[in-house]
C-alpha cells in the first residue's frame, strides 16, 4: 500500500477510536502516524491502544509511528463552592494560596510557583481566554486581579499566562509517570507540551535516553522568543495552534506557524501543523472552505504533516476527516504552483556529505526523471536529509530497523519499508529495484536512484548513489 501524497496525516485515538476496526479504517484512510493524548488516556488505556496499533502494522507489514503527547504544565484554578461565578467586567478577583473553596471574589490558585513569578501587568488568560485578568497587585500568596473580559468561571478552569516566564519545567511528576509507561511500551515519538526553553528539551531527553524522539510542542510565546535554542534541541517541531491561539492574538498563528515551517525545514526536522484543522468536521461530515484552505496552506508550505485532534478522537466523522485531509493533500501537491512554491523554499545543502549527497540525488532524479530516491537507512537520518530537500520523485527508506521506519512515519515523502540488511552494494540496488517496483514506485523499464552509507549500519555516512534500471541487471554506476 502506498500513498499518493508527500504531507503525512497524524490522527489523535480517542473514544471514537480505539478498536482495531476504527484504527485499520483511519489508516486505510491515510492516516500515518497515531498521536495518544496522555492528557485524556490512563496508562492500561495507553498500553492498550499501542498493542492495536502495533496489531494493525503487523497486518499491513507497513511501519506505522506512534506519538505519546505529554500533558505538561497545564495550570488550572481551584474549585469554588456553588461550582460557578460569573465574573464582570471591571471587579476585583484575588487568586490566593487558600485552599477553601472560591466565590465572586477569590479563588485558589493550587501553583504557588505562579503567584511568586506573576507580576502587575501580567494578563491571566482563564478558560482558553475566554476570561481575561490583567494582575494589579502581586505577592508570594496573593494576587488581585481586574476583570478585563468578564464570563461564567467554573472548577479546575485552565489558566495561561502569556506574560509571565514560569519557573516550571515543561515536565510535571505526572509527566514523568506517563513518560516511562509511554517508553515501556517502546513508542517512537514523545510530544513535549508547553515548551518554555531549550532546557525544558533537555532535560526530557536525559529522561528519554535515546528510547524515543522528541517533538516540542510550540504552543508559548516565550517558546517562540526561543525557537532556534528548542529546535536545536528537539527532534521536531509542533505548531501547537490552539494553546498558541489562546496565549497569543489569533492573527499572529499564521505567520508563526510560517516561520516555524520554515525553521524546521532548513534543519531538515520534522514539523507538524496542529489543531483546529477540520474542526466542525467533529460533527459535519464535510468541512468548511476555510478548513480546507487551512489544510491547503499547510500542504503548500511544505509542512511534514498535518494533525487532526478530536475530529479523529471524538468526532462523528473519524474516517471522513482523514480522507478529507489525504485528498486535500493529493490535490495541493498535483497543482503545478505546488512544485513551484515548494521550490522556491528549498534551504541550501549543509556542508555535509549526507546533504551533498541528497542534493545531488534530487537534482539527478529531476533531470533524468528518475521514478524514485530509494535511501538505505540504518537510523533514518539519510532518508531524512533526502526529505529535506523535497525532492518531486517520491522517496523510498529501507531500514532493517522497524523503530526507523516508524520515526520515519511522520517525515514528508518518506514510504518506509523494513527488510533485511543488504549483503553488498549489488545486493542493496537489486532489492531496491524490486522493493521500488512491488510498491507501485517504479514499472520495469525505469529508472530510480539508490542512495545509502556504505557498509551500511554507520550511520552519517552517506556516501553512495547509484542509477539502477528497474527489472534489469544493467545497473550503471554513477
Ligand atoms: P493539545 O495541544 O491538543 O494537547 O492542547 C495542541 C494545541 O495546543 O494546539
Ligand atoms: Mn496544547
Amino acid at each position: 500500500m502506498r500513498r499518493l501524497r508527500r504531507i503525512k496525516i497524524l490522527a489523535t485515538l480517542g473514544p471514537v477510536s480505539s478498536d482495531s476496526a476504527m484504527i485499520r479504517k483511519l489508516f486505510e484512510a491515510g492516516a500515518d502516524m497515531f498521536r495518544i493524548n496522555m492528557s485524556h488516556t490512563p496508562h492500561d488505556k495507553m498500553r492498550e491502544l499501542v498493542e492495536t496499533i502495533r496489531n494493525v502494522e503487523n497486518n499491513y507489514g507497513r511501519p506505522i509511528g506512534i506519538l505519546v503527547d505529554l500533558q505538561g504544565p497545564k495550570l488550572r484554578l481551584g474549585s469554588f463552592t456553588d461550582g460557578a461565578v460569573q465574573l464582570h467586567n471591571g471587579e476585583a478577583f484575588v487568586l490566593d494560596s487558600d485552599k477553601t473553596p472560591g466565590d465572586k471574589s477569590r479563588v485558589y490558585l493550587p501553583h504557588p510557583e505562579i503567584l511568586k513569578a506573576l507580576r502587575p501587568g501580567h494578563a491571566l488568560l482563564l478558560d482558553d481566554g475566554k476570561v481575561r485578568l490583567i494582575a494589579e497587585e502581586t505577592s508570594p500568596d496573593r494576587a488581585l486581579t481586574r476583570v478585563v473580559v468578564g464570563g461564567r468561571m467554573s472548577d479546575r478552569k485552565g489558566v495561561s499566562l502569556p506574560d509571565t516566564d514560569l519557573p516550571v519545567s515543561a515536565m510535571t511528576t505526572k509527566d514523568r509517570a506517563d513518560l516511562e509507561a509511554a517508553l515501556q511500551t517502546g513508542i517512537d515519538w514523545i510530544a513535549l507540551s508547553f515548551v518554555q526553553r531549550g532546557e525544558d528539551v533537555a532535560e526530557a531527553k536525559k529522561l528519554v535516553r535515546g528510547r524515543a524522539s522528541i517533538m516540542s510542542k510550540i504552543e508559548k510565546p516565550q517558546a517562540i522568543d526561543r525557537l532556534a535554542d528548542i529546535l536545536e534541541e528537539s527532534d521536531a517541531l509542533m505548531v501547537a495552534r490552539g494553546d498558541l491561539g489562546v496565549e497569543l492574538p489569533l492573527e499572529r498563528v499564521p505567520a508563526l506557524q510560517k516561520q516555524m515551517t520554515r525553521m524546521a525545514r532548513r534543519a531538515g526536522k520534522p514539523v507538524v501543523v496542529a489543531t483546529q484543522m477540520l474542526e466542525s468536521m467533529i460533527t459535519s461530515p464535510v468541512p468548511t472552505r476555510a478548513e480546507v484552505s487551512d489544510v491547503a496552506t499547510a500542504v503548500y508550505e511544505g509542512a511534514d504533516a498535518i494533525m487532526l485532534s478530536a475530529e479523529s478522537a471524538a468526532g462523528k466523522f473519524p474516517v471522513e476527516a482523514v480522507s478529507t485531509m489525504n485528498r486535500i493533500g493529493e490535490e495541493v501537491e498535483r497543482d503545478p504552483i505546488f512544485r513551484s512554491v515548494i521550490n522556491a523554499q528549498r534551504p541550501e545543502p549543509e556542508q555535509t556529505a549526507g546533504d551533498a549527497i541528497a542534493d545531488a540525488a534530487r537534482q539527478i532524479a529531476e533531470t533524468l526523471d528518475l521514478s524514485a530516491i530509494i535511501c538505505w537507512t540504518s537510523s533514518g537520518s539519510t532518508a531524512m536529509r533526502v526529505a529535506r530537500e523535497r525532492p518531486k520523485s517520491p522517496i523510498v527508506a529501507i531500514t532493517p530497523n522497524i523503530a526507523a521506519g516508524r520515526k520515519l512515519s511522520v517525515v514528508w515523502g518518506v514510504h518506509c519499508v523494513v527488510a533485511d540488511d543488504a549483503h553488498d552494494q549489488d545486493d542493496m540496488v537489486q532489492r531496491a529495484n524490486r522493493i521500488a517496483f512491488r510498491d507501485g514506485f517504479a514499472r520495469a523499464g525505469q529508472r530510480v536512484i539508490v542512495v545509502a552509507g556504505v557498509p551500511l549500519g554507520t550511520p552519517g555516512a552517506t556516501n553512495m548513489l547509484r542509477i539502477a534500471n528497474v527489472g534489469s541487471d544493467s545497473d550503471a554506476d554513477f
